[in-house]
């Protein structure tokens, strides 16, 4: 449907820095047509069987896996990300987060608490009503499936907000709901800047329940909003995250997963690690190493076969990334390797490359080790003890994400339980079971999304209490 008011944004192609599309640049007044589109789906909606609704989402499930090609060509374009990469992760992840929400619901279960002769209690997970999901630009099909997804299944309608840098596959998913038939008004999808479509979903009076995903900053903007109007709202925000690798570690395998986990998708993964300490008695072989696999990274076209590392999201992204490695520089950080803009040849000549970057010498407590980055640059740090660790990967206000690289169990469970971080990987990286809960404590956020957290969080619980 066009926007009410007319008006359009450029859609950009990151890798070549060339309009390709336009998307609209929607309203207060198309916001309101959406919620109220959603308002009167709800009843029809939630009074589907359990049973029924999994059908719908096992249809949209599996009409992405029929177009998995053409939406992971479009992530691409879309997000500068390699082809690869959409392909193997981020359009499959979109498809099995639908067919989890379809199945999950199936094996839901509810809560009886029984008081003995006196009486028993059940607890009824009912839906909230329209439920408003705002996502980001890194995983974008991936990330607004994982918030749609139970949200539906819960038995909700959306009205939902892509990043307006990534629209591509939101749009395409449109398509798909209206080649499958899907009910209308029972999915919303709106385009346009989040100041102006995502602010009107969050202060919508008959938006009941938001799901964010995104910076530190929009997340405090955005509770500023719902909490006052008793909103219940789940946060998933900035991370910061520690790899700590111990001297007993399995060497190869830490230092080729810290490369993946430092500069997969461009280092635009809330889960990467930028901060990677690294034990005394091993740091001088681990860095060469590291060096070493950085240096092999292929920056490339990323449509290429070969590309390793794509393109930054957006011009002011990469601008923003950039102004970082100045500050590290006179933070008297000594870079390693990387720490430029990179020029590729032919058709990506004017695309927003950077290359893979690494500092060392840099105290726990300067901005470039406090402050996101997100983007393809990581510093080195030694330590000593096991003690310092804890301290130094504690010491920011994020609390996403942290992996522990050990082969001693006693010091990973010691490590994982002391973390402040929501999500802790023992020698492994984004190994994702979508059963679990998933976000993160402090700045990182408020709130779980994931396996029956989310189908919780979509769900007003209901008491009931019988005497016998
Ligand atoms: P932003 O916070 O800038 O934007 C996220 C979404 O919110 C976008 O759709 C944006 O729209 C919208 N938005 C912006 N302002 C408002 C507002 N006032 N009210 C409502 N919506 C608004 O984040 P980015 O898109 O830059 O994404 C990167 C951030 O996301 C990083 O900090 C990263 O760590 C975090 N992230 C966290 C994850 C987690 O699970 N914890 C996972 C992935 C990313 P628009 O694009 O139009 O500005």
């Amino acid at each position: 449907m066009a926007p009410v008011e007319g008006q359009y944004l450029d859609n950009i192609d990151p890798s070549t820095g060339e309009t390709y599309g336009r998307i609209p640049r929607s309203q207060q007044s198309d916001v309101n047509l959406a919620v109220s589109a959603a308002k009167d789906a709800f009843p029809a909606w939630s009074s589907l069987s359990i049973q029924e609704r999994s059908l719908w989402l096992m249809k949209i499930s599996d009409a992405i896996h029929d177009k998995l090609d053409v939406l992971a060509l479009a992530e691409s374009k879309d997000n500068g990300k390699p082809l690869k990469l959409a392909t193997a992760v981020d359009i499959p992840r979109a498809r099995d987060n639908f067919k989890f929400y379809a199945t999950a619901i199936l094996h839901d279960s509810y809560d009886v608490h029984d008081m003995g002769s006196s009486g028993f209690n059940y607890t009824l997970r009912q839906p909230i009503g329209v439920a408003g999901c705002i996502s980001p630009w890194n995983l974008p099909l991936y990330l607004f499936s994982w918030k749609i997804a139970p949200a539906l299944a819960a038995g909700n309608t959306v009205v939902a907000k892509p990043s307006e840098v990534t629209p591509a596959t939101a749009y395409l998913l449109c398509e798909i709901l209206d080649e499958i038939h899907f009910p209308k008004g029972v999915l919303n999808i709106v385009h346009g800047l989040g100041s102006e479509v995502g602010a009107a979903i969050v202060a919508h009076e008959d938006t009941n329940i938001i799901s964010f995903t995104g910076g530190t900053q929009t997340g405090k903007a955005i509770s500023s909003v719902a909490a006052p109007m008793f909103k219940k709202i789940s946060l998933e925000l900035g991370g910061k995250n520690a790899n700590v690798i111990f001297d007993d570690c399995d060497f190869e395998d830490a230092v080729n997963t810290s490369v993946r986990s430092a500069f997969a998708n461009q280092g635009q993964i809330c889960l990467c690690g930028s901060r990677i300490y690294i034990q005394q008695g091993i740091y001088d072989k681990f860095k060469t190493a590291f060096l070493e696999r950085v240096a092999g990274l292929t920056i490339a076209d990323p449509l290429l076969e070969e590309s390793r590392m794509g393109a930054i999201v957006s011009r002011d992204h990469m601008n923003k990334v950039l102004s970082y490695i100045e500050l590290a520089k006179e933070e008297g950080g000594k870079l390693l390797i990387g720490g430029q803009q990179v020029k590729l040849e032919g058709r990506c000549a004017n695309g927003y490359f950077i290359a893979p970057t690494v500092f060392e010498n840099l105290s726990s407590t300067c901005r470039t080790n406090q402050e996101e980055i997100f983007g393809p640059v990581v510093t080195l740090t030694p330590f000593e003890t096991e003690k310092e660790a804890l301290e130094l990967a504690n010491s920011t206000p994020y609390g996403l994400a942290a992996t522990i690289w050990t082969s001693d169990l006693k010091t990973a469970h010691r490590m994982a339980g002391q973390l402040h971080a929501g999500i802790i990987w023992v020698n492994c990286w984004l190994l994702r079971d979508l059963r679990t809960p998933f976000g993160g404590m402090k700045q990182s956020g408020v709130g779980r999304e994931g396996g029956f957290e989310a189908l919780r969080f979509f769900t007003e619980p209901k008491n009931i209490c019988i005497k016998i």
